[in-house]
């Protein structure tokens, strides 16, 4: 589905080794002397599009905030485009991250909330109004550049949600529920348009869910969490027929 490329580069060693468009290698987060994450160990490829799916409070949040940057983990370590970036900031990761609650500043108008990011970073001006033309094309955001948050209906506000995003031009996107502040009709309209919109950019993206559904037609690849680890990554065919255990068959399997 998507275009993935496969990056070789040489190690010290001289030996060739895959580049990955991110990399986690045990990575570890407590909060308070508890483990929420328990050594998370994944590889992503370019271009790939990751769904992650576990129960309520596995550390799903917590591990996008970590790859973002939001939160740091207690060890462990993180790689994006196989540069390590276990210290580096937000800004600099190269990230794209859209939350649940939108995350919209409400005093300020739907171009203003796209372009913020791209000011700070000293973007010029004629690339921003470039950048948010193409954004708003791409999303049907046209004519609602000038409202604020409040005058927009929810699946407005996510698409908002999502431009801004977009406009920085990350190579990896972050979706944190995207969808699950949104009515039915409008949840598929939506997820239509992110597959679209994976398909146009072939940027690499990871979206959590809890929506069997968007799990099982966005993902190329499946990634299901229990009690801080991976219990099983795959396509969504090879989860649903062959679940390593009655966990993941309960979550995405067929009856085992
Ligand atoms: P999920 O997104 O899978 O529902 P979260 O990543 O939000 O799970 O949370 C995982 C666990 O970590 C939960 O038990 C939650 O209470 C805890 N947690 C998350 N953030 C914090 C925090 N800032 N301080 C303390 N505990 C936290
Ligand atoms: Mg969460």
């Amino acid at each position: 589905m998507s275009a993935r490329q496969s990056i070789f580069v040489c190690d010290a060693s001289g030996e060739e080794e895959d580049m990955y468009a991110l990399e986690l290698e045990q990575v570890k987060k407590a909060f308070a002397g508890q483990d929420v994450l328990s050594g998370m160990t994944l590889k992503i490829e370019e271009g790939e599009f990751v769904v992650i799916v576990g129960p309520s409070g596995c550390g799903k949040s917590t591990l996008l905030r970590i790859i973002a940057g939001l939160e740091a983990h207690t060890s462990g370590h993180l790689r994006i485009g196989g540069e390590l970036m276990d210290n580096v900031a937000p800004s600099k990761r190269g990230i794209g991250m859209v939350f649940q609650s939108y995350a919209l500043y409400p005093h300020l108008n739907v171009a203003d909330n796209m372009s913020l990011a791209l000011k700070r970073e000293r973007v010029p001006k004629d690339e921003i109004k470039k950048r948010i033309a193409a954004a708003a094309d791409m999303l049907a955001l046209n004519s609602l550049l000038g409202r604020r948050p409040s005058q927009l209906s929810g699946g407005q506000r996510q698409r908002v949600a999502i431009g801004r995003a977009i406009v920085r031009q990350p190579k990896l996107f972050l979706f944190d529920e995207p969808l699950s502040n949104l009515d039915a009709e409008l949840r598929v309209n939506t997820r239509l348009e992110i597959a679209q919109l994976h398909r146009k950019l072939g940027a690499t993206m990871i979206y959590v869910t809890h929506d069997q559904t968007e799990a099982m037609t966005l993902a190329d690849k499946i990634v299901v969490m229990q009690g801080g680890v991976v219990q099983q990554v795959g396509h969504p065919k090879e989860l649903y027929n062959d679940p390593v255990n009655l966990f993941v068959a309960g979550f995405i399997g067929s009856p085992k």
